[in-house]
This record gives C-alpha cells, structure tokens and sequence, in this order.
C-alpha cells in the first residue's frame, strides 16, 4: 500500500455492460490488472473517471455495481470519513476494503462490524480482488431484483384485482395516515363515500359481466376526477371511498356534486349493451363539527351516504346537514295512506289543465296521481315510492329526445311503464310512440278516452310485472330441478368410484400385482419393501382415508347445493386443506389427489346439461390406474383446450374463466408423476383422463394408487 498516491488515485473507476467499479485509493498498476481481469473474464470493460463521490449517479439501478476502497494504517481517518459519506450517499452499492497487508492484526475489522464495508479483501491478487468485486456485484443486483419484487408485491397485495384502485384494507390505512397528517398539520380532511344507485338490479338485467364493466368505469371516472394528491379507493363491492387532504366540507361538497353529475350523464356502453347510472355520495369532512377519530369521519360520510340514499338516490348529502328528507315523507304518507292495491301514477308536467282533468280521472278511478315539475324530483319519486306508471309530458322534456331516453331507461329497469303525452287528440297519434315509450296519451283526448288509456296501461303494467315474477320463479325451479339432477349423478358416480376403488388394498392384491408387473429383480424387491411398509401404513389409516374422501364428496355437494362455485376451485381448495385435521394420518399425496379427482368431476358437473350423465370408469393397466371423467356436457371448443390447461387468472383476465380448477389437477396430477389430458367433442362432452402410476423407484414410499380387479 506503501505506493498508493491518494490524492492522484481516487478519482478512477471502472464501468460498462456487466457493471461499474467505483475504485477510491487504489493504485494505477493494480487497477489496469484488475481492468484486464474484469474484462477478459468477467466481461466487464471500460473506464470512465470521477472527481467525488457525487458524481455517482445513484439512482441508476441497471448494472451491478461496487465501489473498491484502498486502505492502509496511515489513511484510516480519510478512509473512515470516505466510507461515512459514500454510505450515506450511495447506500445500496456494496463496499470491498482492500488492505494487502503482511500483519493480520491491522486489519480493520471494525468497518465490517460497524457495516462501512461489506468485504475485507486482505490481497493484492487480481484474480481473487476481481472475484470478490463480482460476487458483491451479483449479490447487490438480486437484492435489486428482490427488492423491486417486494415493491411490487406490496403494492399489488395493496391493490383490488378488479379496478386497480386501493382495496378496503389499504384504502382505510391511507385514511388513518392522512388524517393524523392532518391533526400534525392543522389542515383540514375531507371523505366521500360514493354508492351506485341499484347496482343489484344493474346487475339482474345485464348481467355481472356488465357490472364489473361499470365498476372498473366508474373507478376510471372517480380517478380523472380528482386531484392526484387526493386517494381513491373500493371500499367495498360498488362502494368508493375518496380521500380528500387539505379540502373543507364546502370543496368536498362541490366535488362531490362534479362526480354525480359526470357519472349521470355518463352512457356506460360495453359489448352492445348501453345503461346509465346514478350515484349517491355522502360526505364527511373535519372542518365542521368535533371529528376526533378517522373513524368517525368513516362513521360521518357512511351516515351522509345513508342520508342521500333515503332522501331519493343520486344526490350528494352530508352528515352535517340532511333536511331533503321531507319533501318525500309528504309522498311517503300519501303512499302510506293508499291501500298497497291502489295504483300511484307519478306525472311529470307542468300544464295545470292537463294535469286537473288527470286527477279528477284518477280520482274516479281511485289511484293515487304524484304531480311533479323538476325533472329531479320526479326521478327521486321512483327511488323513494316505487310508482307503477311514469307519465311524462313531452312538452317539458322538449326537443330532447336524450332526456326522454335517459328517464324511459332508468325507469325501465326499475320495472316500471312509462308513458308520453304528447299533442293531439286522435287515437290515431298512438301510431307515433316516441322511442323508449310504452303508451302513448294525446294531450286533448276527453276523460273517458283518457280513462280507457290509464287503465289499459296499469292493467298491461301489473300484467308485465307479475309475468316477470312467474318467469324468475320457474328459472328458479328449472335451476333447483337442474341442481337436484346434477347430484344424484354426482352422487351416482362418486359411490361408484368408491366401490372401484379401495383406496386401500390387500395384501394379497399387491402381491398379484408384482408378479403381474413382469418387472425386473431389483424392481420386484424394491416393490415388495415398499408394499410391506404400505400394508403397515395403510392399515391404520384405511378407514380414515375413506372418510376423508367422503368427507371431500360431502363438502362438494354441500357447495354445491348451496349455489356457491362449487368443486374445488383456487379459492376454495385452500378452504379445504384447512379443513383437514391434522392428527390424521394421511398421505399428503394421496389427499392432494383426491382433491383433484374431485375438482375434476365438479367441473364435469358444471358443464353437464340438464338430464347430463356423469361416468367415473377406473381401469388397471400394468404399471398405471387410468381414471376417466366421462361428462355428456357441451364439450370444449378445440381452439380452447389449451386454455383450460392455463392458470385460472390468465384466462380470468380476457374474461373466459376456462382455466378454472384444471391447472390445479394438472399440477397436483403432474406431481405424482401422471397425466391428465382431455378430449372433447362439441355437443358431446368431455372425457379427461388421468393416468396415474401404481409406483416409482425412488426409496420413499411411493405407491399410490392400486385397483383391485373391477
Ligand atoms: P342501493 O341503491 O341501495 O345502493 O342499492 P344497491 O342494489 O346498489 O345495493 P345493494 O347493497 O343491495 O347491492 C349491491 C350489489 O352490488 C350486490 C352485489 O351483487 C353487487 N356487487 C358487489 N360487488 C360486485 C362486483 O364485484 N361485481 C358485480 N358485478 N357486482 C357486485
Ligand atoms: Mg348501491
Ligand atoms: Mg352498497
């Protein structure tokens, strides 16, 4: 070290492709060797040269890199404050000390102890200096790559699967975090808790597809509309919970009211379907009132939602202020007042004759008439009443035909029938029904035509409604009767199979099996070992074995009555390897592969038709079990059995959930040494086959599976 010149030394280190050397101290002779070495073994080349530390760029992540520090007695204070700066400056970039010194007792351990330097190189060979370089480089890049991945784990285990948005756990420790940063700083915290109106009927009339489609939309839409210091979040199914720092209740509010009427006038249009929806959003703020917790400002905007809710739907509320509730308790009563029979029929017009010769026809006719005039008031009429006709004049919708297909469209999927009035006064202006009405009432027709009008239109609505009620009942029955078909196969063939396969087999079974085999010497021993260590084994666990099959089966059925997913899917297999005790003495395998038998025929069973027939056959062959799962279900499309075969959450993602429950019996199948392969035929069915071998010949105990004769 004696040569080293510091001052003109340390400002040289050595990069390119495979990584970078930050050299501090370290003599010209020995950093050209250490050139060579790098670059013709471990192809890693050039120089570039440095005046401090600073010039590092530390955030290049890229490379591997490690800096290579001289150091000798004389030095040791420069050496020291170097390491204190380069630690604080570059933390992430491993350190080597290079101390080629005759007296081991010099050496200053304290800088590994005290964690300055991640090596000691106590050499001045380049060979061994270079492979300790590179080994600290390699190591520092997969603690890079680890910890990217942790990043990104954190992050997506922070995030929910279908909007990308904060899940409920996150969201609600990010409201915690901001609200005492809130209490440090003085500043003030507002929440919204944002609802979609009826999104359980959305659901029933489009389909769940379509209401992932409108959720993900709609977290789109909350996240334009906000600051980007502002934090969105599914709070829960069509919940979301926004939090908004530095915002008083006044801003919130207003925000709120953006977002209502942005998602209002929104057309959600997914695969040929279109539909509107509304939102109702309430707000919570610190600015007024004495909010000590972030749960009570949680507590605060969930009553507000509540609020807004109840006083009709698709409105703002906050928990401060919540006096909208009378307009409708006045309607409320009226509806209270009418018999449930009694019609109700909300008008929305403001022609007073119009409307005085209606109430006298429905005062003759007994039905309730609701009359409103602000387009707002009446749609909330049909969130808090439930009228069963809608009659809309329109002379006050005007020209816009929008607006009448915007209220025909949330009208019809609340049920309810809507009629136009519209000038005229002949029978005949019923030819010209506007789009998105169902009746039409000329506005001079006399009172008895008007009348007959009315009446028809109820009549045709209660008609349509109760036709409604009988179709969901008998899907219901279908489905229940569907169900009931199903188990009885499901049944059918899971006792089959009980019977075709004792899970346990005699003695005498194994020993045909082995002279069967027609195996060599050394197999036939190692056969004969292991079924004697089997019979042992087994004999103390056959009844436990057969009862933990039937208690799979039972469990699968349970589910499946129950209407859930039934079968074995990824959610619900971990559900079952809990639910396995654990003093039972069990093969690990042989469960894993019940499991899959059973997630198999439950797939069979869901693509099964109604009346479908489920076959189990188990066949013996020389060294292998065949199990076939014949289903007569609607088979799988050629170009998609690759599919199946793939992890559930890449064919969940294009929305075709074809993997489901396969990639796990294929693994676990796999596993021990099996197969499983399908064939299908379109409008036929399916038959997978799992070819399982009876042993293998590695010296643990690996039989698995053995039939007797059928
Ligand atoms: P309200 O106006 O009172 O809020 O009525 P609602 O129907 O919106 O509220 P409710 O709480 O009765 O129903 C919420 C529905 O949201 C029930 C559930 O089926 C649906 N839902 C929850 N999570 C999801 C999801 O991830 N996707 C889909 N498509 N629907 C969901
Ligand atoms: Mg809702
Ligand atoms: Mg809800």
């Amino acid at each position: 070290m004696d040569q080293v010149n510091q001052k003109e030394e340390k400002t040289a280190h050595f990069s390119g492709t495979g990584g970078a050397v930050y050299c501090f101290g370290v003599p010209r002779e020995i950093r050209n060797q250490l050139k060579l070495h790098l670059s013709y073994t471990y192809e890693i080349s050039p120089i570039t040269s440095f005046q401090e530390i600073r010039q590092i760029d530390a955030t290049r992540t890229t490379s591997g890199r490690v800096a290579l520090v001289g150091w000798n007695r004389t030095i040791t204070r420069r050496v020291n404050f170097l390491l204190s700066t380069f630690r604080r400056f570059a933390p992430d970039i491993p350190v080597c000390l290079w101390c080629a010194t005759d007296f081991p007792d010099e050496i200053p351990a304290h800088f590994l102890a005290e964690q300055f330097v991640d090596y000691i190189c106590p050499t001045s060979h380049p060979a061994h200096i270079s492979a300790t370089l590179v080994s600290l480089m390699r190591r520092a890049l997969q603690m890079q790559k680890i910890r990217q991945q942790c990043e990104s784990l954190a992050d997506s285990s922070a995030r929910d699967s279908l909007t990308a948005l904060y899940n409920h756990a996150k969201i609600l420790r990010e409201l915690d975090r901001e609200f005492r940063r809130a209490l440090r700083s003085g500043s003030h915290l507002s929440c919204l808790m944002v609802d979609i109106d009826h999104f359980k009927a959305l659901n029933d009339t489009y389909g769940h597809r379509f209401g992932d489609y409108v959720l993900q939309e709609l977290s789109s839409l909350l996240t334009e509309e906000v600051r980007s210091t502002d934090i969105v979040g599914r709070y829960g199914g069509e919940e979301f919970l926004l939090i908004l720092p530095d915002c008083e209740l006044c801003g919130a509010t207003s925000l709120a009211e953006k977002i209502r009427t942005a998602v209002e006038n929104r057309c959600f249009k997914d695969h040929g379907i279109e539909a509107l929806i509304t939102v109702s959003i309430g707000v919570a703020s610190t600015s007024v009132g004495n909010v000590a917790t972030a749960e009570q400002l949680l507590r605060d905007s969930d009553r507000a939602l509540y609020f807004a809710k109840e006083s009709g739907r698709n409105r703002v509320a906050n928990a401060h202020e919540h006096s909208s509730l009378s307009d409708f308790e006045v309607f409320r009563q009226q509806r209270a007042l009418a018999d449930s029979s009694t019609p109700v029929v909300a008008i929305y017009s403001s022609d007073n004759t119009l409307i005085e010769r209606l109430v006298q026809v429905a005062e003759a006719d007994k039905f309730v008439v609701l009359i409103f005039n602000k387009p707002r008031e009446f749609l909330s009429a049909f969130e808090a009443l439930i009228p069963d006709l809608a009659l809309i004049d329109a002379e006050l919708v005007g020209k816009g035909a929008d607006f009448l297909r915007q209220f025909s469209a949330r009208l019809h999927m609340r049920r309810i029938a809507v009629g136009v009035i519209i000038e005229g006064g002949a029978p005949e202006v019923a030819q010209t029904r506007p789009k998105g009405a169902d009746f039409v009432l000329p506005r001079s027709a006399d009172g008895s035509a008007m009348r007959e009008i009315l009446r028809f239109a109820l009549n045709t609505s209660f008609l349509e409604r109760e036709l409604i009620r009988l179709r969901q009942e008998k899907s219901l029955t279908q489905h229940r009767l569907e169900y009931k078909e199903k188990l009885a196969a499901v049944g059918e063939a899971v006792s089959t199979l009980l019977s075709q396969l004792p899970l346990v087999t005699e003695t005498t079974g194994h020993g045909a099996l082995a002279q069967g085999a027609n195996a060599s010497e050394e197999c036939q021993t190692l056969l004969t070992q292991q079924l004697a260590k089997l019979a042992v084994v087994t004999a103390q666990s056959k009844h436990r074995q057969a009862v933990q099959l039937s208690t799979l089966v039972r469990r699968a059925i349970r589910e499946f009555e129950l209407g859930g997913t039934w079968g074995f899917s990824p959610l619900s297999n971990t559900i079952v390897e809990q639910e396995i005790p654990s003093d039972i003495e069990i093969f690990a395998y042989e469960t894993d592969l019940i499991t899959a038998l059973i997630e198999l025929i439950a797939n069979a069973v869901e693509a099964m038709p109604y009346g479908g027939k489920l076959r189990l056959i188990a066949e013996r062959e020389a060294f292998h079990v065949l199990l076939r799962i014949i289903d007569t279900g609607v088979g799988i499309p050629a170009q998609n059995l690759h599919k199946i075969y793939a992890p559930y959450y890449s064919t969940h993602a294009e929305r075709k959930a074809l993997g489901l429950g396969i990639p796990i019996a294929n693994a676990i199948v796999r596993e021990h040494q099996g197969m499983l392969t399908f064939d299908s035929v379109l409008g036929k069915g399916t038959i997978a086959t799992i070819r399982l071998p009876v042993w293998c010949t590695d010296n643990e105990l690996t039989l698995k599976w053995h039939i007797t004769n059928p």
